[in-house]
């Protein structure tokens, strides 16, 4: 089973992503992760990649590629793998097209999770998080018993300083820049699936393993 997974910050995408792995038991492959791995392991793509990183520069797209596909040689992407935050895009996307093709592989399916922009406002500016136990709770969706107070175990409440309004609208603006000719050009090949993200964790995941189960 080889898939993309394409949603924006907010999205649950991570939370989907680590329940299909657990599921379907294939590799999860984020190009942050890789980057970091190997730059960890300082090989030599990832002291590239730490050079145009170091400088908050965006890291060019045949490394990307390079260190994508180095990762999808290894032995365990051989029965299939999920992709996460590539390709970012259309030209990543026409270079993984053009490599799986020469592999004799392709891709089945492209789930986007799709959330309107004012529910992941509220999912991410309503966030409070504990200062003890690290439970999560949202003013719009989760209130706690007790404003500023911790259900769990009573630890205070507070907002993270990025969880702004005015970031959030900035990170979805680059995120729907970078997506939309990513949708198109899948949805143009027939590979997309739009999963509405707006429902309950559930009833999302559900509906992403009715897709999954089809292609299996
Ligand atoms: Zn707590």
């Amino acid at each position: 089973m080889r898939i993309i997974l394409l949603g924006a910050p907010g999205s649950g995408k991570g939370t989907q992503a680590a329940r299909i792995q657990q599921k379907y038991n294939i590799p999860h492959i984020s190009t942050g992760d890789i980057f970091r791995s190997n730059i960890q392991r300082q090989t030599e793509i990832g002291m590239e990649a730490k050079k145009y990183m170091d400088q908050g520069l965006l890291v060019p797209d045949e490394l990307t590629l390079r260190i994508v596909e180095s990762r999808l040689m290894e032995d365990d992407c051989q029965i299939g793998f999920m992709l996460d935050g590539f390709p970012r895009t259309t030209v990543q996307a026409e270079a993984l097209d053009k490599r799986l093709n020469e592999l004799g592989k392709s891709l089945n399916v492209v789930i986007s999770l799709d959330v309107n922009d004012d529910t992941i406002i509220k999912r991410i500016t309503g966030r409070q998080v504990c200062k003890s136990c690290g439970e999560v709770f949202n003013l719009y969706f989760k209130n706690p018993a007790e404003a500023g107070k911790c259900d769990k175990c009573g630890g205070e409440l507070y907002t993270r300083a990025d969880d702004t309004e005015e970031t959030v609208a900035k990170r979805l603006k680059v995120y729907g820049e970078q997506t939309y000719p990513l949708i198109d050009f899948y949805s143009k090949k027939g590979n997309l699936v739009k999963i509405n993200g707006e429902q309950e964790e559930e009833q999302v995941f559900y509906d992403i393993t009715q897709t999954l189960n089809s292609i299996i």
